[in-house]
């Protein structure tokens, strides 16, 4: 799914979760929008190019070629594992795991709806995959 689309449905969340959370709607954005980030990483490590918009686009003309050939750590079942139990630890961690997931959702409705091919999601398979 495209940035723009998870900042839109992050914002009108959010909206809606002001009220009874105040600023801490700022986890869950951060949560819901920057995790995404590791889209970048994985591209910039692998074809050693850093300029973000270039990365973008070819993203954006290629997204099931990139859904079949990129690991994104924060995308994985290993790392929301993880941040699901350090959310019983802190609000703000709570918040942060709640936009995580909903990012995660809309991933795969996306691509599961979209682009037809679920994108692996275990770093382990992954690795086995590779080697
Ligand atoms: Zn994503």
């Amino acid at each position: 799914m495209h940035i723009k689309d998870h900042v839109i449905s992050a914002v009108i969340i959010s909206i809606i979760l002001y009220p009874f959370v105040k600023l801490n709607v700022l986890y869950f954005i951060i949560g819901a929008v920057l995790i995404d980030a590791d889209h970048y990483l994985y591209y910039a490590i692998r074809y050693r190019k850093f300029n973000l918009i270039k990365i973008h686009n070819l993203w954006i003309r290629h997204p099931k070629k990139f859904a079949e050939e990129s690991m994104c750590i924060f995308h994985t079942g290993e790392f929301i594992s993880l941040i699901v139990i350090l959310s019983f630890f802190s609000f703000e961690g709570l918040m942060f795991t709640l936009g995580v997931l909903f990012h995660m959702a809309l991933d795969v409705y996306y691509q599961c709806s979209v682009l037809k091919f679920p994108r692996n999601y275990s770093l382990f398979r992954y690795i086995n995959r590779s080697s």
